[in-house]
C-alpha cells in the first residue's frame, strides 16, 4: 500500500515529495488558520538540520586530512587551489550581474515608495588583510569548537602534508584516518536518509508561516531572484558542466538533487556541507583529493546566490526609495557584493547581514534591509540551493579537468546507484 511505497522509493524521490507535500501541507494550514500547527512542525525540522551540522567540523577536517595524504603532489595542489578560486570568483561575478540585469528588468521596487528618514554614510569595505590573517588559528582546537571552516580548512592541509612528509613511521595516522573517514561517511549516509522527514517539516513551517498573503506585496522580488538563481544555474553551471568539462548536465542536477534540496530546506551551505561532499562522492564520482578541498572552501567563500540576490536587492531597495544610480554605483555594487558574498557566513541570513556593506557602498539606505527581513527565508532559500550547486559545478570542472573524476560512476544512472 501507500507506506510500501513511501519505503520503497528512491531517497531523492522521497524528498521531491516530500517539499511538495510539504508545501501544500503549510499553505492549507496558514489557509485555515493554523499557523501554530506549522511553527510546532519546524522542530522536527530542527532535528535533522542538528544532526547534519554535527558532522560538519568532522566530515571537513576528517576528509581534507584523507584528501591531502592522497596528494603526493604539492604543487599540484596549489594548482588546483587557484584553478577553484578562479572560478568561484567569475561565476560569482557573472552572478551578479544577472542579478542587477534582473533588477532593471523587473524593477521590483518600482511600486513602492518610501522616504529615507537618515542619510547614510558610506562604509569601507573589511580589512581583508585582517580576513587573510584569520585563517590562521592560533588554537585548531578552538577552531573545530567554534567551527571556524577556514581555520579548519587550514590546519587539516597543513596536517596532511605532514603526515605525507613525515613518511613511513606515519602510516598508521594515515590508516587511521581512512577508517575514519569512511565512518563518518556512513554516519553521514544515515543523517542524509531522514532528509525526507526534515524537508517535509521545513517546508510545512516556512509555507505555513508565510502564507501566500504576505508573499504578494514582494512578489515582483522573489520572482526576480528565484528566477536568477534558476537561469544562473541552468545556464552558466549547465553550460559549463556541458561545453568545458564536456559532460552530461542532466547527470549533474541529478547527482546534486540531494544537496540543492538539503540547501534549499536548511538555508545554510556549511550545514549541507555533509550532503554535498557524500554526493559529489558517490553520484559524481568526484576523487576526494579534488572535493575534500574544494567543497568546504566553496560552502564558506563561493555564495553566487548571496550575490545575485545582493544585486537585486541593492537595486529594489533603491528603486523603492526613488534613488538613481550610475555606471559607478552598478561597478561599486559588482565589486562589493563579490567580497560581500565571500565575506557571507553559510548560515541562514549569512547574505543579509553582508548587504549592509553593499547598501552602505552606493550611499541606499540601510533600513531597506527591514524590508527585505520579511521575506528574507524564502529569498534565503534559493540563493542557497543556488550557492552548494555553485560548489558542485566547480569541483566537477576542477576535477574534470585534473582527469580526478570516475566517468563510470558519473554516467551510472543516479537512480541504479541509489537502488544498490
Ligand atoms: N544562507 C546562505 C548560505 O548558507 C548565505 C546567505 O544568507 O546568503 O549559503
Amino acid at each position: 500500500g501507500m507506506l510500501g511505497f513511501w519505503f520503497r522509493a528512491m531517497l531523492w524521490k522521497q524528498i521531491a515529495m516530500a517539499l511538495v507535500v510539504g508545501s501544500a501541507t503549510g499553505i492549507a494550514l496558514n489557509m485555515t488558520g493554523h499557523i501554530e500547527i506549522a511553527t510546532s512542525i519546524k522542530y522536527a525540522g530542527s532535528f535533522f538540520i542538528s544532526a547534519i551540522k554535527m558532522l560538519v567540523v568532522p566530515i571537513v577536517f576528517v576528509s581534507l586530512v584523507c584528501g591531502m595524504t592522497s596528494i603526493s603532489d604539492v604543487g599540484r595542489m596549489g594548482f588546483i587551489g587557484l584553478k577553484a578560486m578562479t572560478f568561484y570568483i567569475a561565476t560569482t561575478a557573472i552572478a551578479i550581474s544577472i542579478g542587477l540585469f534582473l533588477g532593471i528588468v523587473f524593477e521590483p521596487g518600482a511600486s513602492i515608495n518610501l522616504v529615507a528618514d537618515q542619510t547614510v554614510e558610506v562604509r569601507e569595505a573589511p580589512p581583508f588583510l585582517e580576513v587573510l590573517l584569520g585563517v590562521i588559528p592560533t588554537n585548531p582546537i578552538a577552531a573545530a569548537a567554534d567551527g571556524n571552516i577556514l581555520q579548519i580548512i587550514f590546519f587539516a592541509i597543513i596536517f596532511g602534508l605532514a603526515v605525507t612528509l613525515a613518511g613511513p613511521v606515519a602510516r598508521p595516522i594515515r590508516e587511521f584516518f581512512e577508517a575514519l573517514n569512511a565512518v563518518i561517511l556512513k554516519l553521514a549516509e544515515v543523517v542524509i536518509s531522514f532528509a525526507p522527514y526534515g524537508v517535509f517539516a521545513l517546508m510545512t513551517w516556512v509555507t505555513g508561516t508565510y502564507g501566500l498573503d504576505l508573499l504578494l506585496p514582494l512578489g515582483t522580488l522573489i520572482v526576480a531572484v528565484y528566477l536568477g538563481c534558476f537561469l544562473h544555474g541552468l545556464i552558466v553551471y549547465g553550460g559549463l558542466v556541458s561545453f568545458v568539462a564536456k559532460l552530461s548536465p542532466v547527470r549533474f542536477f541529478q547527482g546534486v538533487f540531494e544537496p540543492m534540496i538539503v540547501a534549499f530546506t536548511s538555508t545554510s551551505s556549511s550545514g549541507t556541507l555533509p550532503v554535498t561532499i557524500s554526493a559529489v562522492d558517490k553520484n559524481l564520482g568526484v576523487s576526494r583529493s579534488v572535493s575534500s578541498f574544494t567543497l568546504p572552501l566553496g560552502a564558506t567563500i563561493n555564495m553566487d546566490g548571496t550575490a545575485l540576490y545582493q544585486g537585486v536587492t541593492a537595486l529594489f531597495i533603491a528603486q523603492a526609495y526613488g534613488v538613481e544610480l550610475n555606471v559607478t554605483d552598478y561597478l561599486t555594487i559588482v565589486l562589493t557584493a563579490t567580497l560581500a558574498s565571500i565575506g557571507s557566513a553559510g548560515v541562514p541570513g549569512g547574505g543579509l547581514v553582508m548587504l549592509s556593506l553593499v547598501l552602505t557602498s552606493v550611499g541606499l539606505p540601510l533600513e531597506g534591509v527591514a524590508i527585505i527581513a520579511g521575506v528574507d527565508r524564502i529569498l534565503d532559500m534559493a540563493r542557497t540551493a543556488l550557492n552548494v550547486t555553485g560548489d558542485c559545478a566547480c569541483t566537477l570542472l576542477v576535477a574534470k579537468s585534473e582527469g580526478e573524476v570516475d566517468l563510470s560512476a558519473y554516467d551510472t544512472p543516479h537512480v541504479l546507484k541509489a537502488a544498490s
